[in-house]
């Protein structure tokens, strides 16, 4: 085992603290990432209050991970020493299931083992990317390529493959009329993502605060969802639409948005129910869906997509000792619109 400096929640209170973590050993398959970037992720702070139930504490969150390999186990095939990798939510999976075997190893039936907040198949708890490096397979490890710098390419591990993989399903391309709500680290990725796909974008946002930005961004058309006028002017409009919000919403008014055969897809994972009437949904043979991240194979599409199209994400780069802040300005909608912690400062 090595000791490893990382940032920490030592209870669903406390704020994240330094403190060292053991790695295990790089096992025959495993390669050893020297990180150099962790993004933040919504998710991490739902999980570190535990607003999504029970957890495992100390908690060292980070599924947005990119880094260099600095050591390969002697079965390693697929990486080198240097090579610039990434980790996104997942560090394993059964490989036996019928989602395993078909590249969906996010739903995989035995659960895959996530990056952290979870115990892997050593029976030690997994333990994130705010953190100066990880002992990770080499089968969930991707290849960040050349033409994406490190920090922006970070936060595609989860924020760009979540919005990527169901506009991809849902076929956002030429001629769909998409909408993205919530323009947050999710949002402002599936903006771009769809734009690049072709599609014709629409923002739906609290407010017009970030109006500029979104358009910017790739958006066609941006609206305020505290108006009521939006959902009058914009009923039956959408083939999709992507819902990114981190806490309940109005399914029943999102629903009416769409047009006839359209889908709501939602991966904003809010931490209480919500309500949605089925008569909602009925109309016009309406799709409501969800979405979680993605397999292994479809993250690297998503990585090379994105390498082609030029599309990182818009980052605030900090120091680890700004983590607590940054919490706290996402929890308040005010982050522009990925904090990526530069992992030299743990
Ligand atoms: P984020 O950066 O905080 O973005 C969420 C955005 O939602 C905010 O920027 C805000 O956008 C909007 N919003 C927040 N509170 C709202 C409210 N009360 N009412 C209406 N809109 C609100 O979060 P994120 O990292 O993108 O994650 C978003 C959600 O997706 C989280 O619940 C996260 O856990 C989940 N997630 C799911 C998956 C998956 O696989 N399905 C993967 C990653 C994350 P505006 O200011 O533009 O309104
Ligand atoms: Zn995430
Ligand atoms: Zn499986």
């Amino acid at each position: 085992m090595t000791t490893v400096a990382a940032y920490a929640a030592l209870t669903a209170k406390a704020p994240l603290e330094r403190t060292t973590i053991e790695r295990r050993p790089v096992g025959e398959f495993d390669v050893l990432i020297d990180i150099k970037f962790a993004g933040i992720c919504h998710s991490d702070i739902h999980q570190a209050r535990e607003g999504w139930g029970t957890a495992i504490f100390p908690m060292v969150p980070g599924h947005e991970i990119a880094g260099i390999v600095t050591e390969v186990g002697p079965g390693v095939t697929k990486y080198r020493v240097g090579d610039r990798v990434g980790v996104g939510c997942m560090v394993d999976s059964c490989r036996e299931c019928d989602n395993c075997k078909a590249g969906l190893e996010q739903y995989c039936v035995k659960m895959p083992i996530w990056t952290y907040n979870a115990v892997g198949k050593d029976g030690e708890p997994t333990y994130g990317g705010y953190s100066e490096n990880i002992v990770v397979d080499e089968n969930y490890v991707v290849r960040i390529p050349d033409g994406l710098s490190l920090d922006v390419a970070a936060p595609l591990l989860c924020a760009g493959i979540t919005t990527y993989s169901p506009l991809h399903h849902w076929n956002a391309g030429p001629g769909k009329k998409v909408a993205v709500v919530g323009l947050g680290g999710l949002g402002h990725m599936g903006v771009k993502i769809a734009h690049a796909l072709g599609a014709e974008v629409t923002v739906l946002s609290q407010s017009l605060r970030k109006k500029d930005d979104g358009l910017r961004l790739g958006a066609d058309h941006y609206y305020a969802t505290s108006d009521p006028k939006t959902f009058e002017d914009l009923k039956g409009t959408f083939d999709i639409i992507l819902n990114t919000v981190s806490a309940p919403l109005d399914f029943d008014a999102y629903l009416s948005l769409l047009r006839t055969d359209g889908a709501l897809v939602n991966v904003g994972i809010p931490e209480e129910p919500v309500h949605v009437l089925l008569s909602s949904v009925f109309g016009n043979r309406r799709t409501l869906s969800s979405s979680g991240i993605g397999g292994i194979q479809e993250t690297q599409e998503m990585l090379d997509f994105c390498a082609e199209h030029q599309l990182g994400a818009e980052i605030e780069l900090i120091g680890a000792d700004q983590i607590n802040e940054a919490y706290e300005r996402v929890t308040a909608s005010d982050v522009r619109y990925r904090f990526v912690i530069d992992a030299a400062t743990i």
